[in-house]
């Protein structure tokens, strides 16, 4: 709920604030029980700044994050470690993600620990229903990561990620350094495992493809703000905002071959130390109006589940 994370600018030798970089500009957004929601933008919008203060990781500047009913914003120590059993991430590098001096079974078995959860003993017997479930063998608990490929060590984290039965994982670019054969295995991977292990999934990732085959719902980040939020077809058939409707168009459509009308922006991403006023696309926007430099628009539903953050449809 109005979620916003701003990093100061330090400068001289008092390290004086002199700025902010406002990485997350006031997000709101709500994640259903057993729902896949992708959130997708260029490099730099936030969306893994948003992800991490979901996961707790990474404290709010401003705003809550409510987790099944229970405001955890500012839950410490013990209290936060209990909670945050409950969600699990998985990153882009799976190597460098995996410690290389572990082998599967206590990279698997860590988080049992870390959280004070299970015996050793007891930790040891999930292991190996957990990798063959991930599509591993038992017998791979004795290696390390790099005797893996990196489709089997994202396998690997998946596994720890389940480890501990979570609730929610954030997925941050999970599969944006396999190659593309190996990144569908992976998501329909993930697609089984939610409905098995009645998972929900916040699914971070530029890659517009991706984020259409895994979401039941996706949400479009521009510079720390969210611009468009709703269910997945919609928005990938009909989207509003002139943001999503430029993405949309630059993103390759392998298998049709409709000629789409492409979109170029003029110009670059303003810098998130030095936002634009108004609604933050409106240096880039085709659809500009005089109103969009002074005023910033809010989310607002134009069809029921389906809120937009643009002038043009308030
Ligand atoms: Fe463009 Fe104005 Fe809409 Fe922003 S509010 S996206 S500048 S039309
Ligand atoms: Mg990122």
């Amino acid at each position: 709920q109005n979620v916003k994370k701003y990093f100061p600018i330090t400068a001289g030798l008092m390290l004086k604030t002199v700025g902010n970089v406002k990485a997350v500009d006031e997000v709101t957004l709500t994640l259903k029980e057993g729902e896949t929601l992708g959130i997708v933008g260029e490099s730099g919008c936030g969306k893994s700044t948003l992800g991490r203060m979901i996961m707790r990781v990474l404290d709010t500047t401003e705003g809550k994050i409510i987790f099944n009913g229970q405001d955890i914003t500012n839950l410490e120590g013990k209290k936060l470690r209990r909670i945050r059993s409950q969600f699990q991430m998985i990153f882009q590098d799976p190597y460098s993600s995996l410690n290389p001096k572990m082998s599967v079974e206590q990279i698997i078995t860590e988080p049992f620990y870390v959280n004070g959860i299970a015996s050793l003993k007891e930790a040891k017997k999930k292991v190996g229903p957990l990798l063959t479930r991930v599509g591993l063998k038992e017998s791979d608990r004795t290696r390390f990561p790099h005797e893996f490929s990196g489709g089997q060590r994202q396998r690997i984290g998946i596994a720890r990620a389940l480890a501990l039965n979570p609730k929610l994982i954030v997925a941050d670019e999970a599969v944006s350094a396999l190659d593309v054969s190996v990144q569908s295995q992976i998501l329909n991977l993930m697609m089984e495992l939610k409905e098995e292990f009645d998972l929900s999934y916040i699914f971070i990732s530029h890659n517009l493809a991706v984020v259409k085959h895994i979401s039941d719902r996706v949400g479009v980040m521009y510079l720390g703000n969210l611009v468009e939020i709703g269910d997945k077809d919609e928005l990938y058939q009909n989207p509003f905002h002139p943001y999503t409707k430029a993405l949309l168009s630059s993103a390759p459509e392998p298998k049709r071959n409709v000629k789409k009308e492409k979109i170029i922006l003029q110009g670059e991403v303003p810098s998130p130390a030095n936002p634009p006023t108004g609604c933050p696309f409106h240096t880039r926007c085709p659809k500009v109006m005089d109103v969009c430099k002074e005023i910033r628009p809010v989310l607002k539903e134009v069809n029921p589940h389906y809120s937009v953050a643009c002038h043009l449809y308030q």
